[in-house]
């Protein structure tokens, strides 16, 4: 976790917020949205801190906010949640974090889908567990089931699944979800699944592997308020599956944040309760900002692979001429004034098939798309 120089070496977000920041160039680096959220949800958080919500909340979470997650797991996905089965954590981060740190021993492996979200591999470590990788590749990054079956075995401690998945925007289908569960079930596995893109899916609903035959038993399931209501800043997030593992999960989590974001949590509570016309809205909303990237991506020669859900489009710089993404980014905002993230980034240097790709963020506004959309063409 350590750069070479011994200081702690910034995430690729970071850095390449950073950069934005020192070039003026658009950032569709970091995948954080850059409209405020519904006001309901804003104004109640508003409301919680000036009524005094500004302590220790208690250690599971607000009461009222542990009965909106259940309800909305209800509502969106049909799974029923006891409430010692909810956690809520700073963030899906913190919950990653206390899910794997109380699952990994040391020497054991997690499964994970590659390429894959930085901090797997950093809480991996943390953990002293191993690294499997199933190499998703594109231009669909479809999990390969034969792969996944020679990656789990008797020393898999956990499958970690993401899906909707970042960076590439991929879905898992039911029949790769019931395939996970059924080696998770023969290899004694547990499933942790990473659904905070659990909204932004703009071909079919998404399915959770909690709600499929067999899956809730042996699922930790993590999701995060971040995304949907655009408050990447808040930090609330949550973990639900059996009791019995939330328990262990909660002991590390005590001592990870205690707790955090006691304002935050009332207001999550009120945008979890929204009616589905928000999610709808919302799902509209981003399928045209992903269109429009796309589009503009393509027009500019990029071959892109448009995403089924997610926050975020893959496009192989190779047909611009440009092999290497890690270099590519560097030279974009001098190009063309727009920052983005090299693939590489989230898998092991060894993918060269992942070298010249580059990840563009579109949970930006129209206007800033569009601005982005023109610099791109004329990069073309
Ligand atoms: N998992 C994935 C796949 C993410 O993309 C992110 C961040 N955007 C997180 C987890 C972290 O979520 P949070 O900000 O709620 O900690
Ligand atoms: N999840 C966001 C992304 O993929 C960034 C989160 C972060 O900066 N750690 O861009």
């Amino acid at each position: 976790l350590l750069g070479p120089d011994g200081a702690p070496a910034p995430t690729i977000f970071a850095e390449m917020t950073a950069l934005a920041r020192r070039t003026g160039a658009l950032n569709l680096g970091q995948g954080f949205p850059d409209e405020p959220g519904p006001p309901e949800v804003t104004e109640a958080a508003i409301r919680a801190i000036r009524d005094g919500v500004n302590q220790y909340s208690p250690g599971r979470g607000e009461p009222d906010l542990i009965a909106a997650i259940a309800e909305h797991q209800r509502r969106f996905h049909g799974i029923s949640l006891e409430d010692p089965q909810i956690l809520v954590t700073a963030g899906a981060t913190e919950a990653l974090a206390a899910t794997l740190l109380s699952q990994l021993n040391p020497g054991d492996e997690i499964v994970v889908l590659e390429p894959y979200y930085d901090a797997y591999v950093a809480l991996a470590a943390l953990a002293g567990a191993q690294i499997v990788p199933v190499e998703l590749h594109g231009p669909d990054y479809r999990l390969d089931l034969e792969r996944l079956r020679t990656a789990v075995t008797d020393r898999t401690a956990v499958i970690l699944v993401n899906s909707p998945h970042n960076p590439t925007g991929a879905v898992l289908a039911p029949e790769a979800l019931d395939a996970i569960i059924a080696l998770a079930h023969r290899h004694d596995a547990l499933i942790v699944t990473d659904e905070v893109y659990e909204h932004l899916t703009y071909e079919a609903p998404h399915v959770p592997i909690a709600a499929r035959p067999g899956g809730f038993e042996r699922t930790l399931s993590i999701s995060s308020a971040g995304k949907v209501f655009s408050v990447t800043g808040w930090k609330i997030g949550w973990v639900s599956g059996p009791a019995a593992l939330i328990e262990q999960v909660m002991a590390i989590k005590q001592y990870l944040t205690f707790v955090s974001g006691a304002p935050f949590q009332p207001a999550v509570a009120v945008g979890l309760r929204l009616p589905d016309a928000f999610f709808e809205g919302l799902r509209t909303r981003y399928r045209a900002k992903r269109d429009l990237l796309v589009g503009a991506l393509t027009e500019a020669g990029f071959a892109v692979s448009p995403p089924a859900a997610g926050y975020f489009a893959l496009a192989d710089a190779a047909p611009l001429g440009l092999a290497d993404a890690r270099t590519a980014v560097r030279e974009l905002p001098g190009m063309a004034g727009v920052v983005a993230v090299p693939l590489g980034a989230f898998a092991r240097p060894e993918r060269e098939d992942l070298r010249s790709i580059v990840r563009f963020a579109f949970c930006k506004s129209d206007a800033l798309l569009e601005d982005a959309a023109g610099r791109l063409r004329d990069l073309g």
